[in-house]
């Protein structure tokens, strides 16, 4: 039986939206990140060294990018019946202190106002003014948290400059958690990239994308931050990148290094704790992240409107994997966002 004709509630949780707005934002820029007009279309020129990429000329971007119908048809279209907005990468991080700030209302208010607008069909992640530093990051946090749609915020790897471990992000996981928001941890810059030039964005993003989220999510268990914040729900976009298959690796690393260790518990049983997406695109990726983080914590996620997503293959790994267990179908395609999201 398919996944749509029974009907249980499903809610993507990595969907992603550029508001008209921040769109200028993009058009006026001269650098990277960028969006350039070519032969009547917009092209999204956002990697890091894009630029120098041979060949690539960056992504030609369609109204899914930017149209909110757009976004409700494509929902309807692959049966989609609730979707968690975020801004998609690169977010504010390239902007000075004091446009982040502007625009991470802007930016706030516009998702706030579209999902207010929807019937009950769009909730939001906020996105947080990061250049600008720690306090302005909380006055945004303290600000959307009487934005009824906003259930959690969606961050770079780079946190606040110094990476996700840094002791300047303290503060924001203690508010992150006060708020009981969902922390979305979502690559961009990648990792290895001096490797990647000659094959397009194909390796950039199949691999530089999740190594950087591994990366980041190892940074967070060694550093003690997943325990002292052990309340947090922190949500790690593509399946957790290779966490699921490296943890292992990880302990033995780590149970082999002294001068490193700050936790008796184990990497593995910390970054278990973890809510991962379903955007893996394989049945044996989807079946080692339930595994990993139990089938309670993984949760349908498409990541639209980005060329590389592909809702059917996303469902048809999800269908394949729960066969005949309805509770497990349920629960991964919206029954546990539902519960972490806090859904009314
Ligand atoms: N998915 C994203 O979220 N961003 C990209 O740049 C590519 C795929
Ligand atoms: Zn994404």
């Amino acid at each position: 039986m398919t996944a749509k004709a029974m009907k249980p509630k499903v809610i993507d949780v990595h969907t992603h939206l550029y508001p008209p707005r921040y769109l200028e934002l993009m058009r006026d820029r001269l650098e990277v990140p960028k969006v350039v007009r070519r032969e009547d279309n917009d092209f999204l020129v956002i990697l890091p060294g894009e630029d120098d990429i041979q060949n690539c000329t960056g992504r030609r971007m369609d109204e899914a990018y930017t149209s909110i119908e757009s976004k409700l048809q494509y929902m309807d279209d692959s049966g989609i019946d609730v979707s968690v907005l975020s801004l998609a990468n690169p977010w504010l991080d390239f902007l000075s202190a004091q446009e982040a700030v502007k625009w991470a209302i802007a930016v706030n208010d516009d998702f706030e106002r579209l999902a207010a607008n929807s019937k009950g069909r769009l909730l939001a992640l906020a996105t947080l003014p990061t250049s600008a530093g720690v306090e302005a990051c909380l006055t945004e946090l303290v600000r959307v948290s009487s934005h009824q749609h906003v259930r959690g915020v969606i961050l770079s790897t780079m946190g606040l400059g110094n990476g996700l471990d840094d002791q300047s992000m303290e503060a924001v996981w203690k508010k992150l958690v006060e708020l009981d928001y969902v922390a979305f941890v979502h690559p961009h810059y990648g990792i290895g990239n001096e490797h990647y030039a000659d094959y397009g964005h194909a390796l950039y993003l199949a691999m530089g994308f999740p190594f950087e989220t591994t990366v980041a999510a190892a940074k967070l268990a060694l550093s003690g931050v997943l325990e002292r914040f052990d309340d947090l729900k922190l949500m790690l976009a593509h399946g957790g990148g290779t966490i699921p298959y490296l943890a292992g690796r990880l302990d033995s690393c780590v149970a082999h290094d002294e001068s490193i260790r700050k936790s008796d518990h184990r990497p593995s049983t910390l970054l278990q704790r973890a809510i991962l997406d379903s955007v893996v695109y394989s049945e044996e990726a989807l079946r080692l992240a339930i595994e990993f983080a139990g089938s309670e914590k993984v949760v349908f996620g498409t990541d639209h409107p980005f060329s590389i997503s592909e809702p059917h293959t996303i469902l048809g790994t999800i269908d394949a994997i729960a066969g005949n267990n309805d509770e497990l179908l349920a629960a991964i395609l919206g029954a546990n966002a539902s519960r972490i999201l806090q859904l009314r």
